[in-house]
């Protein structure tokens, strides 16, 4: 498997510091607001390289950080007029919400910087211990110039930097550092701010150190993969590696993995920007699974356009694949006809499909997790599928098992991409209108939508028996209507969406 390091900046052959377990780390997100879907995006692409690196029989560790105090979340408390913790709270669990919704793994630990801050304050003593960090007026910052090698994994030169960036940190430049380059470890109380007690007083961490103290105090060291989105690189990131090295001796992550932005007219879209969606309105309206759809059909480290065209695009993608399972298992179940079809070796066309799909799969996603190749390898195989469902090959017994191997190979390739497909028929994936249908014109009397779908054959087949051609046509119609169509097929008619 190789993956592409941020801190070589090639791709590498991944080798993990234990033998089939991983340690990951992920930094979280700042709670004073709903995430938008730029953020949804990296939470998603990490989601799915810890389930790839789980189905090629990894032990994935995933730890991803909240960061439950800051500026932003006093801030809003203070316009809100309650306390930081009530404006974090509320924020957690919506994103929490929202990582459900779009079908994202818990991570194996999800620790919040409030709970965490002894361990912080430990890491802070050893640096000051150790010369890269000192005190002033209740504040520590860290010596950026003690840490030699700062700047490595974003390729910057500290020399550079001095010039005319005043702070580089994305707080306010104060005069109580000794450098510029310099940045708050631990921030002294202000009145009214959240606070706890330290051996500088009173106060707060900084965000850098949060995720240092967290990812080491549960993985320990080195991490196996650190990621997030290619916007935290600097300082975020470089920071955190000068922190954790600095103290530690040790190197804080083997391979650095950093996602692309989510561009909304070609602008990154950012809360600060204004040209952001909330997931969780995008999720009011559109399938998780498309949405999901959407966003794997680009590289993870590639920016990533969205536009309403491009999720009806991946909705009519998810409703292909639908109807190709659907298809699949509805022949499969059918009893097989056994004066029918080809010789049984006939079957192994499909069988073959399916595992050739899965070799490709694999080797895109061995390829620094390439989940648009590895999309590529489905939709070819259900290609695959549906020229052997419209041949003959699959009323025989041996295309029954290929039909339910294709089925099942499409849901265990979707299933690493924690795509899910539909419920099946029996739990009432049937539009509600087909009970109404059914009780116009097949006299239907009931409230279940697969038995209405069945009236609805039965009352064509009598009616195509007695020529009453007015009758089968309106069953025809009706369901032409609410997006299906029927098929006749060897082993009798079904109803399909028309797909
Ligand atoms: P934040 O809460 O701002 O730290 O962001 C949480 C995560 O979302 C981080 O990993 C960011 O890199 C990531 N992120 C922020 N904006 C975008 C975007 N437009 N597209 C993709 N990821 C983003
Ligand atoms: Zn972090």
């Amino acid at each position: 498997m190789r993956v592409y390091n941020t801190a070589t900046r090639t791709k590498e052959e991944f080798i993990t510091r234990e033998p089939n377990k991983v340690a990951m780390y992920v930094c979280g997100p700042t709670v004073y607001n709903y995430i938008h879907i730029g953020n949804a995006r990296t939470f998603l692409s990490f989601d799915v390289i810890r389930r790839y690196l789980e189905y090629r029989g990894y032990e994935v560790t995933f730890v991803q950080n909240v960061t439950d105090v800051d500026d932003k979340i006093i801030n809003r408390a203070n316009e809100e007029g309650r306390s930081a913790s009530e404006v974090a709270v509320e924020y957690t669990e919506a994103f929490i919400d929202v990582m459900r919704g779009l079908n994202i793994e818990d991570p194996t630990i999800r620790p919040k910087a409030t709970e965490e801050i002894p361990s912080m304050i430990e890491l802070i003593e050893g640096l000051i211990g150790g010369g890269h960090a000192y005190e002033q007026d209740g504040d520590v910052y860290f010596s950026v110039r003690s840490f030699p090698s700062y700047g490595k994994l974003s390729g910057r030169d500290i020399d550079e930097m001095r010039g005319g960036e005043r702070d580089l940190h994305g707080g306010n430049f104060e005069d109580r550092k000794q450098d510029p380059l310099d940045f708050a470890l631990w921030k002294a109380a202000k009145p009214g701010e959240p606070s706890w007690d330290s051996p500088w007083g009173k106060g707060r961490p900084g965000w850098h150190i949060e995720c240092s103290a967290m990812s080491s105090k549960y993985l320990g060291l080195p991490l196996d993969i650190h990621g997030g989105g290619n916007d935290l690189v600097f300082p975020h990131h470089e920071n955190e590696v000068a922190q954790s090295e600095a103290s530690s001796g040790n190197t804080f992550a083997n391979y650095w993995l950093h996602g692309g932005m989510l561009l909304i007219d070609s602008e990154k879209m950012s809360k600060s920007e204004g040209n952001f969606l909330f997931a969780r309105d995008v999720l009011e309206s559109h399938d998780s699974n498309v949405v999901r759809l959407l966003m794997l059909q680009t590289h993870y480290r590639s920016p990533l356009d969205y536009s309403l065209d491009r999720l009806k695009e991946a909705a009519r993608s998810y409703e292909r694949i639908a109807t190709a399972v659907r298809n699949l298992e509805w022949m499969a179940s059918q009893a097989a006809d056994p004066s029918s079809g080809p010789v049984e070796g006939d079957a192994s066309v499909l069988v073959d499909a399916c595992d050739t799909a899965r070799e490709r799969f694999i080797a895109e996603m061995d390829d620094d997790f390439n989940t648009a190749g590895a999309l590529g390898a489905l939709f070819s195989l259900i290609g695959d599928a549906n020229t052997f469902m419209a041949s003959e090959y699959g009323s025989n017994e041996m295309g029954k098992q290929a039909l339910k191997y294709a089925a099942n190979t499409i849901g265990e390739l979707l299933g690493v991409l924690g795509v899910n497909l539909p419920e099946s028929e029996t739990d009432d994936s049937w539009p509600r209108e087909v009970v109404e249908l059914a009780m116009r014109v097949a006299a239907y009397v009931g409230d279940d939508t697969a038995e209405a779908v069945d009236a609805l054959l039965a009352t064509r087949a009598s009616a195509r028996a007695e020529k009453d051609w007015a009758r089968a046509d309106a069953v025809r119609d009706g369901l032409s209507d609410l997006g299906f169509t029927i098929e006749d097929t060897a082993s009798g008619a079904r109803v399909v969406y028309k797909g």
